[in-house]
């Protein structure tokens, strides 16, 4: 399926755990030695650096967590003197307090290969011409597309996100072949090509789609409408240099990531132990070679699980699943704990609906409601529309036991985002 991989290496199981064995124990030796805050912490736990002798003392070393990056704030758990640092970036800020965190020029570079090997997985060629639509600046998203994009070899055209007319410009007028987008900002690039009657006059093959969550239904409508040949979830974060921590073959099942660049252990967040091979829990992170601001066992707070069977592609790098959503999402709505994913799982079974939905939350007399806005998909009748409510209020008072008033929208009128989309709306401390 791949043949002469450039830039995705073949290691053996055991080649693999050499290089993570080393890498875990070099990154120990470089915190301990460059971060007071590490040193502290591997003190704390009565850890020093050369007792890491097998992998499986990793479960021995303390966590990192959002909350350190937080104390350290500007430059949280910087490991090397600042001359060394060549740049910075910032995460979004999704949830709280913007995280800044620091490259080192070998950062840099590995990053770049991470992303090369994400085109690489895409089964691009140099012939391929990208069109990054995502954050630039202190966002990671676009430099590293471009970065990635460019020593891959293919042809990177820069627009970063927004303004609809210049991205359909550029669609039509150099006919990239693949495009970078949030799934959120995807979708609404299709709608307007179907709206402007764009179709014949663009050349899209692919799109890589990562930063936020997408349902199965929302991939499927925009593969559809853009008569793609493929289209491929890239997962990443800041604190892990940024997009591309790895990316779905062209098989489809799951996300290949970088295991001779970190390591990730699934835990339960509750017990903090592992969870068992192939459950679902909080993924966690420790870097290999990272020199800025190394990771220990830094809890990402996101919902995944290790895909453990071997991929039909041939590819050996191991994979997770898509990520489900962040523990930060959870909404407790009435004693009950939900996700807002779980909600998107139910509505996905329902034909006449498109993949949009926002979730509102307020609060009545002290009581908690939960509205949820859905979209009827293009041409369906509004005559349905009670009782199509009706229904999907029943399978989601069955499935996760809560009462839900359900409102149709008609198609498009749910608003769109050219980034990461706002599905829940909690407005219970405001009432
Ligand atoms: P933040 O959004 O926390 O400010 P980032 O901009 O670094 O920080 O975004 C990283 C987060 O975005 C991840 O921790 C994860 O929750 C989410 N994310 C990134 N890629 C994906 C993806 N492919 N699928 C689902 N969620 C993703
Ligand atoms: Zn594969």
């Amino acid at each position: 399926m791949y043949n002469n991989l450039r830039f995705i290496p073949e290691f053996s199981i055991d080649e693999l755990e050499s290089i993570q064995l080393k890498g875990l124990q070099w990154t120990l030796n470089h915190a301990y030695k460059g971060c007071m805050a590490y040193r502290d912490k591997l003190d704390q736990a009565g850890f020093s650096p050369g007792d890491f002798k097998t992998l499986s003392d990793i479960v021995k070393l303390p966590f990192t967590d959002v909350e350190d990056l937080r104390l350290g704030y500007p430059l949280p758990l910087l490991s090397v003197p600042q001359e060394d640092i060549v740049r910075i970036h910032a995460s979004s800020g999704t949830t709280g307090k913007r995280k800044i965190l620091a490259y080192t020029q070998n950062d840099i570079n590995t990053w770049k290969n991470m992303m090369a090997r994400c085109f690489e997985l895409a089964d691009l060629t140099p012939m391929d011409r990208v069109q990054i639509a995502v954050g630039y600046g202190l966002w990671t998203a676009g430099a590293g597309f471009q970065l990635g994009c460019e020593h891959f070899g293919a042809m990177a055209l820069p627009l970063g996100p927004g303004n609809l007319d210049f991205q359909l410009q550029f669609l039509t007028d150099l006919k990239p072949t693949c495009i970078c987008s949030t799934a959120s900002m995807a979708l609404l690039l299709s709608e307007q090509v179907v709206k402007m009657g764009l179709e014949d006059q663009i050349a899209l093959k692919k799109i890589i789609f990562g930063a936020e969550p997408h349902t199965p239904k929302m991939r499927q409508t925009i593969e559809k409408t853009l008569n793609l040949e493929h289209s491929f979830d890239i997962p990443g974060m800041t604190e892990v240099y940024g997009p591309g921590t790895g990316l779905e073959c062209l098989k489809h099942q799951g996300m290949h990531y970088w295991a001779d660049i970190f390591i990730l252990e699934i835990i339960d967040p509750l017990t903090l132990q592992p969870v068992p091979a192939g459950e679902t829990g909080e993924m966690v992170i420790t870097t290999l070679c990272k020199e800025g601001v190394p990771l220990i066992r830094y809890r990402t707070r996101d919902l995944c699980r290790i895909l453990t069977e071997s991929c039909p592609c041939g590819i050996k790098m191991p994979r997770h699943d898509r990520i489900l959503g962040r523990s930060d999402d959870m909404i407790i709505f009435r004693g009950v704990n939900i996700y807002p994913g779980q909600i998107a799982e139910i509505l996905e079974e329902f034909n006449d609906i498109s993949s949009e939905y926002q979730i509102n939350l307020n609060r009545q007399k002290g009581l908690d409601f939960m509205k949820i806005s859905v979209e009827r998909k293009v041409n369906a009748s509004s005559d349905n529309d009670e009782k199509l409510a009706q229904r999907i209020s029943a399978r989601i008072r069955s499935k996760i036991m809560v009462r839900t008033e359900i409102v149709l929208a008609d198609p498009g009128k749910l608003p769109r985002s050219m980034g990461k989309s706002r599905r829940v709306i909690d407005e219970r401390n405001n009432t």
